[in-house]
């Protein structure tokens, strides 16, 4: 016997063609009343949906005049608004972001990221004395460190920025660096 591939459930629907249809045929018969009532009770619910599909359809679709949040601006001021808005978020979301793609899909999650922040009190990891505002790469990406959360510590924008690309070694090997000052001088 052979296999029963697509090819011959194909070939088989072929064969049986005529019977099918009349199987089809019998069968939305029987069952009139249940699909009509269905019909009726899907374009209830859809009626919305099928008649802007239709006013596309016919062209006859209106020009959309709806500003974001019905706030009377353009999508572009919207979107500019929410920046403005945002900045700080989004800036930070992009930061994160751009580490994510370059730890080549490692992953930390908001929940991890938000425990690194608080751990330490909340102050920064490197100079103790100032609150953290974001995350760092104890040993950075750019040097093979990973994105993970073993690998993070809370810094705070100073540290952050002066610590860079430097390991924690060349950190406190290079003495004129802010942070070692900073450090030492605790
Ligand atoms: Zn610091």
């Amino acid at each position: 016997m052979p296999t029963w591939t697509a090819e011959r459930a194909k070939q088989w629907r072929q064969e049986h063609r005529e019977e099918l249809a009349e199987y089809a045929k019998k069968y939305a018969e029987a069952h009139k009343e249940e699909s009509r009532e269905y019909g009726k009770r899907y374009r209830e619910v859809n009626k919305e949906r099928l008649l802007a599909a239709q006013r596309l359809r016919r062209g006859t679709a209106k020009p959309s005049k709806g500003t974001p949040h019905g706030s009377g601006r353009s999508k572009a001021e919207h979107a500019r608004r929410h920046y403005v808005k945002h900045r700080a978020k989004i800036r930070m979301h992009r930061r994160c972001y751009a580490h994510q793609r370059r730890a080549k899909g490692a992953r930390v999650s908001a929940e991890q990221m938000a425990s690194v922040m608080a751990s330490n009190n909340g102050m920064c990891a490197y100079c103790l004395v100032a609150p953290a505002t974001a995350v760092d790469h104890i040993n950075p990406l750019h040097r093979g460190g990973v994105h993970a959360e073993n690998n993070l510590a809370p810094a705070c924008r100073s540290c952050n920025s002066s610590k860079g690309t430097a390991t924690l070694l060349e950190l406190f090997m290079k003495p004129r660096r802010l942070v070692t000052q900073r450090m030492i001088a605790r």
